[in-house]
């Protein structure tokens, strides 16, 4: 029997779960739609843990579980182990760190997915070429939403969940957000908004924020259009950040980040025109891609062993 840890990332579209040898290896990782909203208790998105749970031991009968970790969406507080609030799935304060502990058994770490996600991108991806800098550094991840990860003098900013939502921060030309807020970040910089806002500009169609910047190669100005104002807005917020919490690096992931330099060369050059006196960023491509999520659970579980170990010799 060898051991493993039992990880969950739950996010607003699908829960991906894996097993994960100590060493870090992730084995067989399984997804599955989120239950949707309506859930305050989160007994449905609980459940599904459960059939996860049986299909990964199943599947990997050599490898029996020692520690879990558990990652979700949306507001939370890891101090007290509970998932505060989640708009896209409708749950309220549920103690999620209690719960899973007593599912499974075992010692359960419990944390936020995308601050998770960040701590994984410093320790085990792009955070290894910065040295001392990954102590001030942002995790940006630009996805449907945009969310980030705050690394100020070596520690994540929490602020009890509140912190970290960038996205959720007005900037020039950013229009009505879905969280009842009006300028979001997302409404324009997300690769969501490029691909809507293409869209809405032409009536045409898109498969995504990739397929606008192909069309910007081929001198569509209203591709054009979205894409520079996306890079814009993304400017002003790691602007914002720059005077606020003066971040050394910058981290990009999620699916806008994989159009590579065609985003880092303009958002860099837009970064540089409006700091003056501020430390300048290095900005930067994420490494951990969409198992991101999974490695900062692997790191939960690892804490809640090595917490477990220390408290029984
Ligand atoms: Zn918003």
């Amino acid at each position: 029997m060898e051991p493993a840890y039992l990880l969950f990332d739950i996010g607003g579209t699908d829960i991906k779960a894996a097993l994960a040898t100590p060493d870090g290896t992730l084995h067989t990782v399984l997804r599955s739609p989120t239950p949707q909203a309506g859930d305050p208790e989160a007994a449905a998105v609980l459940a599904e843990l459960d059939v996860l749970r049986g299909r990964l031991l199943a599947g990997s009968p050599s490898l029996t579980p020692v520690a879990a970790g558990v990652v979700v969406c949306g507001t939370v507080d890891e101090q007290a182990g509970t998932g505060v609030f989640s708009s896209n799935l409708g749950w309220r304060n549920v103690p999620f760190r209690r719960l899973c502990t007593e599912r499974f058994g075992i010692p359960t770490g419990f944390g936020h997915d995308v601050g998770t996600a960040g701590e994984a991108e410093l320790a085990l991806g792009a955070g290894r070429v910065l040295g001392r800098q990954a102590a001030n550094t942002a995790v940006l991840v630009i996805g449907t939403g945009i969310a980030g990860a705050l690394f100020v003098d070596g520690r994540r900013l929490e602020a009890g969940g509140f912190a970290g939502e960038i996205g959720h921060a007005a900037v020039p030309g950013g229009l009505d957000c879905p969280c009842g807020a009006h300028g979001c970040l997302e409404t324009v910089g997300s690769a969501a908004a490029i691909a809507r806002n293409y869209t809405r500009a032409t009536g045409t169609e898109v498969d995504g924020a990739r397929e606008v910047l192909e069309r910007r190669r081929t001198g569509d100005t209203d591709a054009a259009h979205c894409w520079d104002a996306a890079v814009e807005a993304l400017s002003f917020s790691i602007a914002q950040l720059c005077a606020s919490v003066g971040p050394e690096a910058v981290i990009v992931g999620g699916g806008l980040a994989q159009a590579g330099d065609d985003l880092l060369v303009p958002l860099r050059a837009a970064v540089d025109a409006r700091l003056s006196f501020h430390r300048t960023p290095r900005i930067i491509t994420a490494e951990l891609g969409q198992d991101a999520g999974l490695r900062g659970a692997y790191l939960r579980a690892e804490a809640a062993r090595s917490a477990a170990t220390k408290e029984t010799p």
